[in-house]
């Protein structure tokens, strides 16, 4: 570019020239920015949702395009969020089409130096077998001043933040039946 059409591109140069003196407008527009389209612009649908992420349970709008999500942000007409979405949710996206993320349960026995894939199932009943065990070898019915506490401290529990109302409404309601009485959440700290 010439001297003379980098003097007239200059920014001050094109408020004063286009009267948009506070450069939010004409001024502030170059070739590239004119050619730049909206990420959305292809959607052939727009899903409401909710970011799973935590409690306060910000609004989203899901672009999609050929069941495909090509983007998601807040949705303005929600009272609580406002079109807002922390990082987190604003990071949502990723959570269905990151490359890094798991399809099966990864297990790396005591002792071993691999990761192993398990199916779901045998997860689950590995952990239920657990949680039996340790409940069995670990219960309580008196404390030492033979006080009834019907209770185990062999396991506890720490929910993250990504657990919705209800979620922590049902993990709360089975540890107590288990009789564990370390039951917390990493948003309460
Ligand atoms: S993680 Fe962020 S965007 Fe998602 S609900 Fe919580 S505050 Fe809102």
């Amino acid at each position: 570019m010439d001297l003379g059409k980098r003097v007239a591109a200059w920014p001050v140069l094109r408020q004063l020239r286009t009267g948009d003196r506070l450069g939010l407008g004409e001024a502030v527009k170059s070739d590239s920015s004119a050619a730049l389209r909206p990420r959305t612009e292809d959607a052939d649908a727009v899903v409401d949702s909710i970011c799973p992420f935590c409690a306060v349970g910000c609004a989203q709008r899901i672009f999609v395009k050929d069941d495909e999500i090509l983007h998601i942000e807040g949705d303005p007409a929600s009272p609580i969020s406002r079109g807002r979405l922390c990082p987190r949710g604003s990071s949502t996206k990723d959570l269905v089409t990151s490359d890094r993320r798991e399809y099966t349960v990864r297990y790396r026995r005591p002792g071993a130096a691999e990761w192993e894939n398990l199916d779901l199932d045998t997860a689950m009943d590995m952990i239920a077998d657990r949680i039996i065990a340790t409940r069995d070898d670990t219960w309580q019915e008196l404390d030492e001043n033979r006080h009834r506490v019907n209770r185990t401290l062999g396991f506890g529990t720490l929910g993250g933040a990504a657990l919705d109302n209800e979620e922590n409404y049902l993990i709360k309601k089975l540890f107590t039946a288990l009789g564990a009485v370390q039951i917390e959440n990493q948003a309460r700290i």
